[in-house]
């Protein structure tokens, strides 16, 4: 069975279809960079990483009415950077509250000012530019630890990943587009996107014009609300001389409304035809609306086509003990914070996508510790095959379908780690042709290249997956070993003990050695 994904879209699973087999162009809405991303951004971005991986691997076929095409092919993928106009307010038709680049400014200024920025944050926290690139770069550094290709590629082709602050011309060009068209319209200090002049609006998220109209009011103020012609119209410009990042347009100094972006990046990166139509387009579930739908209406608008994506994929959240991991509920991890507590990027990015992307995740410490065993057993597989080709080719035959079909129905994730486990339970001899199997599936998992977290052997004590060596760990371990050496076995226990109590996990090496882990 060829490749079958969800589209938001429809309601149901379709075959992809790019426009030209060989090359897919794929937008995803990247992260607002006013503080470190979290895990739960990280699992969106990563399962539309995994998707991406799956249509440049040589495994996914993809089928064009009968007719099929076998990878490898070559997938265009672009992210975004939010660096303006996001608000706080933009989970809402209305786009209204604050800034976040600006509540971020307010945030890092008043924890200046109590001597509590936090560790690592050495910026001008009155410069919203020099915060949003802070974040950048922080994210970027997250980002290629964990295996986020475009990141990886934005090294040698930044246009992969661009910015808003650099698109503000293009933007202000799709406004005056839609103006011109009757689509967009000036209204007391702000441009807005008639939701009217677009039959289709509401057909990403299923919502309705008038659904919109019943539920709106409140979040904007009074004196903008009434100056919209209809309540789910959303703004493209906002006059505001006073905003800390601002440009001159024909609608007065001010910012763009967040959903512009989208439009203007994928379509001026992915669409040099000017068809008006890319073949995927993925954000989390809270993408959906308003921010999706905004992107799809404004951009068939502009250009006239009749989708602005083939394909719209949406990965559910990250929960935590049943809630959405976010930083408004305070119940974040960064990925950063994993690595600081020595959680290797591997096992990190393996628990972020082992779980089904149209299910909801739940982190757990348990889950993490798992998916670390299993980055090692996977790197044993490779680390004792043979120089020799040649093994069991029937059973690598039937492992390369198992998972081909199990990624083809809807990136069924859980389908393709079992039947990779399966065969390398059965191959306990691995050969050179099944270190070449394994690495074919990690193209497409993206977990072994990542890098190992150092060492460090203190002589007589191994810290282990990044863990840095402490004096008073290595002194009870030579006591410990003294207490082993003097026969007083009990002695030696209750050290272990107190050590684990500690959060120390401890194995006997080679050498007289101990090998010091986490619990
Ligand atoms: P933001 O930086 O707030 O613009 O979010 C970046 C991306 O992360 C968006 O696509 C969100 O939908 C997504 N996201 C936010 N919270 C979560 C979560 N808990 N789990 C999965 N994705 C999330
Ligand atoms: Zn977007």
């Amino acid at each position: 069975m060829p490749f079958e994904l969800y589209n938001t879209q429809t309601n149901q699973r379709e075959p992809v279809r790019p426009a030209d087999a060989t090359r897919v162009t794929f937008y995803s809405c990247g992260p607002t960079v006013y503080d470190d991303a979290h895990i739960g951004n990280f699992r969106s971005f990563l399962a539309a990483d995994l998707l991406r991986r799956w249509l440049e691997s040589p495994l996914c076929e993809l089928d064009f009415d009968g007719e099929i095409s076998r990878g490898p092919r070559t997938v265009i993928h672009v992210m975004n950077i939010t660096d303006v106009g996001h608000m706080t307010d933009d989970d809402n038709a209305d786009g209204a509250g604050e800034d976040k680049m600006e509540a971020a400014q307010r945030r890092l200024t008043d924890a200046k000012k109590s001597g509590k920025l936090p560790a690592g944050v050495e910026i001008d926290p009155t410069d919203q530019l020099a915060i949003a690139r802070f974040y950048t770069d922080r994210f970027m550094q997250d980002a290629r630890k964990l295996g986020l290709k475009v990141a990886l590629e934005a090294d040698s082709d930044p246009s992969l990943m661009p910015r808003a602050t650099d698109n503000v011309e293009g933007m202000i060009a799709l406004i005056q587009r839609l103006i011109d068209q009757g689509a967009a319209y000036q209204a007391g200090d702000a441009v807005y996107f008639s939701v009217e002049s677009y039959p289709a609006y509401g057909v990403i998220s299923g919502n309705t014009i008038d659904d919109i109209r019943a539920g709106a009011g409140g979040r904007i103020s009074d004196d903008d609300q009434q100056s919209k012609r209809h309540p789910a119209d959303f703004l493209l410009w906002k006059r505001d001389p006073r905003h800390a990042m601002r440009w001159e347009s024909p609608w007065g100094e001010g910012y763009p409304g967040w959903h512009l972006e989208c439009s203007v990046m994928a379509l001026d990166r992915l669409d040099p035809q000017s068809s008006g139509t890319i073949d995927l387009h993925s954000g989390g579930e809270d993408n959906i609306f308003p921010h999706h739908e905004c992107e799809n209406a404004q951009s068939c608008c502009a250009t006239g086509a009749e989708r602005f994506a083939r394909h719209w994929f949406h990965p559910r959240f990250l929960m935590v003990e049943g809630d959405k991991m976010s930083k408004s509920k305070g119940n974040f991890l960064t990925a950063r914070d994993l690595f600081a507590k020595g959680h290797e990027p591997a096992a990190v990015r393996l628990e972020l996508i082992k779980t089904h992307y149209r299910s909801n995740a739940n982190f757990t410490e348990q889950g993490l510790k798992d998916a670390e065993r299993l980055v090692n057993r996977w790197r044993a597989f490779i680390d004792k095959a043979t120089d020799q080709s040649g093994g069991d080719e029937a059973a690598r035959t039937h492992a390369t379908q198992a998972f081909a079909k199990s990624m083809n129905d809807d990136l069924n994730i859980a389908g393709a780690l079992g039947a990779l486990n399966a065969w390398i339970g059965d191959t306990p001899r691995p050969t050179a042709d099944d270190a070449k199997l394994m690495r074919t599936f990690d193209d497409v998992l993206g977990v072994l290249t990542l890098e190992r977290p150092k060492q460090a052997d203190t002589g007589i004590a191994i810290f282990t997956g990044g863990l840095e060596p402490d004096d008073r760990v290595v002194q009870m371990l030579e006591e410990r070993r003294a207490a082993k050496k003097a026969k007083d076995f009990a002695e030696a226990d209750r050290i272990r003990d107190e050590l684990t109590e500690m959060g120390y996990a401890i194995k006997d090496a080679p050498e007289g050695k101990v090998e010091v882990g986490r619990v």
